[in-house]
């Protein structure tokens, strides 16, 4: 009842004053006040509404007021709302059961967290005991999350901030899978994915590889989607090393690039997935270390060192469950891979129309729109150091004219992430895009002509 008193200034005021802003300075932080949510709709104190054109972070793939998920949280509250970790509960059994069909096959044992950083983090550990050895191959241009290991993981930027001090031990970096602009200057298809021969390079040269850590399709540094023949040899290259292979499906998961996950593109089974966002469509807090059956198998008489106090949270669970169901009752993965050459025409057109666009790519419903100064040169609007000292960033200037309009995007740098809800209908995505359309004559002025 409290809380029904506030203003909406006074709700922005009190979160200004008492939060951290992430990933942000805190001075100019004026973050809007969301009274409710609907389908694919955020609405403001204000009762203006706004498309949600990337899912919050690429989360809510379900959209908002699912009532099956709602029922399940507060029918899990009202039944059973915390047991610890080592008690068995009927949630957890459901969820296991459902997760071990939906699964990439083989994936037979779980360990639930509440985040994704921390599902990575279980991931890191478990290699680490599996393998006795202690090194991660990850790579460049990746996110992994935000604590201390995750962040060590992390191939973008936001790793730096952490460095002066040295960032977690253990973890060297690969070149990132990008054939829109290649790190190491080749040109798909003649290179014969290089970039995969190059870790083989990596784990031949280095003592003491655990495991090569791979985002499937990475997500918030641009939708890179690696060509088809790069997760088999990838696969093969650590069945032949020794090393294992870990996707962080965090974004690519549940059905988000028109597949239950994005390893099921290439049909190569991960040792460990890792999973959180849309499991339950960010309803609630979950992530999920899934392990293969040899590290299962090699548990049973080794020490499990590892665990927390909400691992595995019945109210985190049961609604993963109706999650689950609600993505099968909606035929929502088959929906997303439906409507991927509608947004990929879609995207084509913006493209033809607009200089500042360097790249469109994407899978199911999740696309970027690149933008860069100049075609020949594919050189960006802006760059992290730009983000980190305060600078206007032309895709966040685009951003704000598109909220003015009702729609919200995903600007990261000098790209968007377009990843609306899996619910979203044709009308709403002619609404984002041409919303877009509209704000990106910014970019076209200031790029060369
Ligand atoms: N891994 C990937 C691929 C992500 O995109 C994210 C978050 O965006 C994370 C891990 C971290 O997840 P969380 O923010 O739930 O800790």
């Amino acid at each position: 009842a409290a809380s029904q008193a506030l203003t909406s200034q006074q709700v922005v005021d009190l979160t200004r004053q008492y939060n951290y802003g992430t990933w942000r300075f805190q001075r100019n932080w004026n973050p809007m006040h969301i009274a409710d949510a609907e389908g694919c709709y955020l609405i403001d104190g204000s009762g203006k509404r706004y498309l949600d054109f990337s899912s919050q972070l690429m989360c809510s793939n379900l959209g908002h007021k699912n009532q099956a998920v709602i029922d399940a949280i507060a029918h899990q509250a009202q039944q059973l709302s915390y047991a610890m970790p080592g008690y068995a509960t009927t949630a957890r059994a459901e969820l296991s059961q459902l997760l071990a069909e939906i699964l990439p096959k083989g994936l037979r044992k779980f360990f639930f967290t509440t985040s994704g950083t921390e599902a990575n983090e279980a991931a890191f550990k478990i290699a680490r005991m599996y393998t006795g050895k202690s090194k991660i191959i990850a790579r460049y241009r990746s996110y992994h999350g935000s604590t201390i290991g995750s962040i060590a993981a992390t191939g973008d930027p936001r790793r730096w901030a952490m460095e002066p001090g040295g960032k977690g031990p253990g973890v060297i970096f690969a070149p990132e899978v990008n054939c829109y602009k290649c790190p190491i200057r080749h040109t798909y298809p003649g290179c014969n994915i290089a970039c995969a021969d190059y870790i083989e390079h990596m784990i031949r040269n280095e003592s003491d590889v655990a495991a090569v850590l791979v985002e499937p399709i990475v997500g918030t540094n641009g939708v890179l989607v690696p060509p088809d023949e790069y997760m088999p040899k990838l696969r093969r290259i650590c069945d032949e090393n020794g090393v294992l292979l870990i996707a962080d499906e965090v974004m690519t998961g549940w059905g988000r690039t028109g597949e239950w996950f994005a390893m099921n593109h290439w049909s190569v089974i991960p040792d460990i997935l890792v999973t959180a966002k849309g499991i339950t469509s960010a309803y609630v807090p979950l992530g999920l270390c899934a392990t293969s059956e040899k590290i299962a198998e090699f548990f049973q008489d080794h020490f499990f060192s590892h665990g927390h106090t909400y691992e595995a949270h019945p109210i985190t669970l049961a609604p993963a469950v109706a999650c689950i169901h609600e993505m099968q009752r909606l035929n929502l993965v088959e929906r997303a891979r439906e409507l991927a050459p509608y947004v990929e025409a879609k995207l084509n057109d913006l493209k033809s129309k607009h200089r500042s666009i360097g790249d469109v790519r994407g899978k199911g419903l999740f696309w970027a729109v690149d933008m860069v100064k100049d075609r020949t040169t594919k050189e960006p609007f802006n760059t992290y150091a730009d983000k980190v000292s305060g600078k206007s960033l032309v895709v966040d200037q685009i951003a704000a004219k598109m909220l003015a309009d009702g729609v919200t995007i995903q600007a990261w740098v000098s790209h968007f992430v377009i990843a609306p809800p899996l619910i979203v209908t044709k009308e709403e995505i002619d609404r984002g895009i041409a919303t877009l359309d509209k704000h990106l004559t910014i970019a076209d002025e200031a790029a060369s002509p």
